[in-house]
This record gives C-alpha cells, sequence and structure tokens, in this order.
C-alpha cells in the first residue's frame, strides 16, 4: 500500500533498556501507535550529539518525549536525595538537547511523563525528586492498577492548549510518577493540577509546547480524549 501524501515526521527519544547486559536502545511500542492514527509517521532517534540532536529537530516536524528515568538532580541545581530513582545522565544530555533545539526552531513539542520533567528542567526548573517524601499527603501517584485505568481525575485550564485539544472538563487520567514540576521553568505555565496539587501539565503560551504528567498512550486505544490529544497534536502541524 502506498501513502501518497507525506507525513509529518515525529521524533521520538528512545530511552535504554538498562535490564540488559549491553546497552539497548528501546521504547515501549504504545508510544508509536497512536501516532500513526493520528496520521504522523515516527521516526525513533537514539542517544546523539548535540549537534545531531540539532540536525534530528530539524529534519521533523515535530518532537515527542516519553517516560523513563529520573533526571540527574544536577541538571536542576539540586543533589541526590533519598527516593530519589534510577538516572541516565547520556539519555538527560541528549534529551535536554531535543527540547533546546526544538524550542529554538520553533518546533511543536509533546513531553509526556519524564518528558514533562526534561521540559521544566530545560528552561531552569526544578523537580521533587520523591513526591511520597517531598509532599507527604499527596495522592498515589504510582498506581498499581493496570497502564489503561484511569486512577485520579486532572482539572484543565479553560484556556489552554490542552484544553483545546482535549476540552476542558475535568479529566480523569493514569498516574506512574513519583516526581512531579517544582518552581516552574521561565515562560511556562500549570495547564491541568490533580486534587492535590500536584502539577500534571504545563504549556509554553502561544506555542505548541505541552508536557503531560501522565501517559496518554496506554489510555489512547479506549479513550476518545486520549486518543485526541495525539490527533490535534499531529494535525496542528501537518505538512
Ligand atoms: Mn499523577
Amino acid at each position: 500500500m502506498e501513502e501518497r501524501q507525506l507525513r509529518p515526521r515525529i521524533a521520538i527519544v528512545c530511552g535504554q533498556n538498562s535490564a540488559l547486559a549491553t546497552e539497548h536502545l528501546w521504547l515501549k511500542r504504545a508510544y508509536q501507535e497512536p501516532i500513526v492514527r493520528a496520521g504522523g509517521l515516527p521516526l525513533l532517534i537514539g542517544y546523539l550529539p548535540d549537534a545531531l540532536c540539532q540536525q534530528a529537530v530539524t529534519q521533523s516536524d515535530a518532537v515527542l518525549l516519553t517516560g523513563g528515568e529520573d533526571v540527574d538532580p544536577l541538571r536542576y541545581g539540586a543533589y541526590p536525595q533519598r527516593g530519589l530513582g534510577s538516572v541516565d545522565p547520556k539519555r538527560d544530555a541528549t534529551e535536554l538537547a531535543v527540547v533546546r533545539a526544538a524550542l529554538a526552531q520553533g518546533k511543536p513539542l509533546l513531553a509526556i511523563c519524564r518528558g514533562i520533567q526534561v521540559l521544566n528542567v530545560a528552561l531552569g526548573g526544578t523537580l521533587y525528586q520523591d513526591l511520597p517524601r517531598e509532599r507527604p499527603g499527596t495522592l498515589l501517584h504510582s498506581q498499581t492498577a493496570p497502564r489503561w485505568a484511569a486512577s485520579h481525575p486532572v482539572s484543565i485550564a479553560p484556556e489552554s492548549l490542552l484544553a483545546r485539544l482535549i476540552g476542558a472538563d475535568p479529566y480523569p487520567v493514569n498516574s506512574f510518577h513519583h516526581q512531579s514540576c517544582r518552581s516552574l521553568g521561565e515562560g511556562l505555565v500549570v495547564t491541568a493540577t490533580a486534587p492535590d496539587g500536584v502539577v500534571e501539565a504545563i504549556e509554553l503560551p502561544g506555542r505548541p509546547v505541552l508536557g503531560v504528567q501522565w501517559h496518554p498512550e496506554d489510555m489512547a486505544a479506549d479513550d476518545p480524549r486520549a486518543q485526541a490529544l495525539f490527533d490535534g497534536w499531529v494535525a496542528g502541524f501537518s505538512r
């Protein structure tokens, strides 16, 4: 089957499978499926030097950042505290370079889970290294229910990119994070919060840059609003 119309190219930075003895790049398959359904062409990129991160962004129409390890606290001027999970400095380097290139080039960016944290840190923000230790009393944000199952609602700012994509009604999301945004990076605004006040989405107003703390890719097969997020985001910059 031939497709004549060129699809928008979505660069996705892979992670590393640290469970294997040798270094393997990997990507959870669920990330590419909602993008394919939305009419995009996922292009996977590995760990690259800064100059090639810039080229990868130049040759893509948009960038997707995915979930994974904790960002190295040294990247936001903090020291590792008890409760910090595993870090991957090489992935930090690649993804921070990709985010800076995307922002400099005005490319649309969707940043999921770890991605929202990378986006915030790239703009000078900080993170809670471990919510249960640093913000006792918050909800359980590391759910044990299945990936596709929602576990807490978020409230969405009406005048936001997120609201344009999925509407501003309260939205039940899944939750697989033990960290969250603390102070916000330059220019960022919060556009979704959990009932306990934990930041669940951030944006750069007026720009196609959105970070979400939940995992829409794991809900998109069953939840029309999760798929709508990808549909609207990809449709916003069709070639
Ligand atoms: Mn959550």
